[in-house]
């Protein structure tokens, strides 16, 4: 079996040989290096004044991870810069909250100049090597420059805008042929995929023939591969002491009420204005209902170098402060508003407390949270998901109450319905859904990806 290099913008260390409390992701891909062999590559989250390239090697739990460090000008540049303000806001089609800059593109080349230097003595000549996300699309292509012929796949944990939104961005073309540097290109859904063929074909004059997407006499194999989460650990989560004790804590809070909740990290794709607004119009509409529900919304802040981070907060705190004063009652709290992060076992004994989860972003490759509400329910009285259609997740689970965030008549429609559901409803589209996400998990992902991986390439074959 040919040994794996995982290389992503940041890396994360296993903990003593257990899941620990990381990401179904990092989950995945430590077993994967565990089964292959190999290492993880990324930034190491320090700076230094001057760029050494020097690799800090760490082995623990069966996983060897090698770090970088990287100028602060690095950062600014190539993370909160091009990455941040300029390529995460176009995917998640808000090209009004783009930014380009020169030395943002810059950066960005240069960074990914620095990953390739210092990854490319690590690379044996039979390695497979897989990289991550929107920070490093042009890695492939550095690694080919540098004579690496392995088999290199990217996986793109955003969505794939259209092109029409794409082509704002300066260098849109140099971006998409870096992509043919690639054996395998892997998105979440079909829509992502659907809109890198559209480029190829309607800017590139390239062609598509099933998986084989060619574009100037290249032939990559662009596939989809939705991510899911590790369900049997979460299942089990669920169930622990930790979760129990939220869920009582939840339960003794609102006693006799509904519980409403939305986990998200702090960010303007993941519609929490939109969401606080439908819920508002819930309230607005159905003043019967008042004081009988009770939302919850967790949003730890994130990327709080980027300025649009700081506005939404400021603007969150006032929504909710300005709904709360106008519906509040002595004894009622309408929306808890609480901007910090949570142990995982906390977060599934939330879940499971709720009636309902809103799970509304505006724009999502995937949405991890869908996924780990199901997983956290209790069997016998299932809680409602309301996901957003523009989120990665409804394309696999249509079972839950799909709204169109946009609209917060919808938004309010989706709360009454998920509230006057009947058990045997929510039981039989909870029952599809967490048969989805325990069988499409994160192990499934990633086997399907390495397989790709490993397969020959078309033009190869
Ligand atoms: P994104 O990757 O854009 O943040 P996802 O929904 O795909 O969105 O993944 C978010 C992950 O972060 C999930 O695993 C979720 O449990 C976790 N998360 C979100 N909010 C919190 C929080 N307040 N505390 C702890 N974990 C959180």
């Amino acid at each position: 079996m040919s040994r794996l290099i995982v290389i992503s913008n940041r890396v994360a260390v296993p903990k003593g040989g257990e899941s620990g409390n990381q990401g179904g992701l990092a989950v995945a891909l430590q077993a994967a290096l565990r089964e292959h062999g190999g290492l993880w590559f990324g930034w190491s989250g320090d700076t230094v004044e001057s760029f050494t390239g020097n690799i800090h090697r760490h082995e623990g739990a069966g996983v060897t991870t090698a770090t970088i460090d990287l100028e602060e000008q690095d950062i600014d540049e190539y993370y909160n810069g091009f990455a941040n303000r300029t390529l995460w806001p176009l995917f998640h089609y808000r090209i009004d909250l783009t930014e380009f800059e020169r030395d943002f593109a810059g950066g960005y080349a240069r960074v990914n100049d620095r990953f390739a230097d210092t990854v490319l003595p690590l690379v044996g000549e039979e390695d497979l090597v897989w990289v991550h996300d929107y920070h490093l699309i042009p890695l492939g292509r550095k690694l080919r420059e540098r004579g690496v012929s392995n088999r290199i796949g990217f996986f793109l944990h955003t969505p794939w805008p259209p092109t029409r939104l794409l082509t704002a961005l300066p260098s849109h073309r140099q971006l998409v042929e870096s992509l043919f540097a690639y054996d395998v290109v892997g998105f979440h859904t079909a829509d992502w995929l659907d809109s890198f063929h559209h480029y190829v074909t309607s800017m590139m004059g390239g062609t598509v023939d099933g998986e084989t997407v060619t574009a100037d006499g290249r032939s990559i194999r662009a596939i989809v591969a939705p991510i899911g989460i590790d369900t049997a650990e979460y299942e089990a989560a669920a169930e622990s002491a930790e979760a129990r004790f939220a869920r009582d804590r939840m339960h003794m809070s609102a006693t006799g009420r509904a519980l409403v909740v939305g986990v998200d990290r702090l960010d303007y794709s993941k519609g929490l204005r939109e969401r606080f607004l439908g819920y508002q119009r819930f309230l607005a509409n159905h003043p019967d209902r008042r004081g009988l529900t009770s939302f919850l919304q967790i949003a730890p802040p994130s990327r709080e170098k980027v300025d649009t981070y700081q506005a939404i907060r400021t603007d969150l705190d006032a929504l909710s402060g300005s709904i709360n004063g106008e519906y509040a009652d002595i004894d009622w709290t309408p929306i808890r508003y609480v901007n910090r992060g949570y142990p995982r076992e906390e977060l599934a004994g939330i879940y499971r407390s709720a009636r309902i989860a809103l799970v509304t972003p505006l724009r999502d490759g995937m949405n991890l949270v869908a996924k780990e509400f199901v997983a956290a329910q209790d069997p016998t009285d299932p809680g409602v998901l309301v996901l957003s259609v523009f989120a990665g997740a409804a394309q696999q689970m249509t079972e839950a109450v799909l709204v169109n965030p946009y609209s917060a008549e919808e938004m309010a429609d989706a709360i009454v319905t998920a509230l006057a559901m009947p058990r045997e409803e929510r039981l039989r589209r909870w029952q599809a859904l967490i048969e989805g996400v325990r069988r499409e998990d994160v192990f499934w992902w990633c086997g399907l990806f390495l397989d790709a991986l490993e397969a020959k390439t078309p033009e190869l074959v």
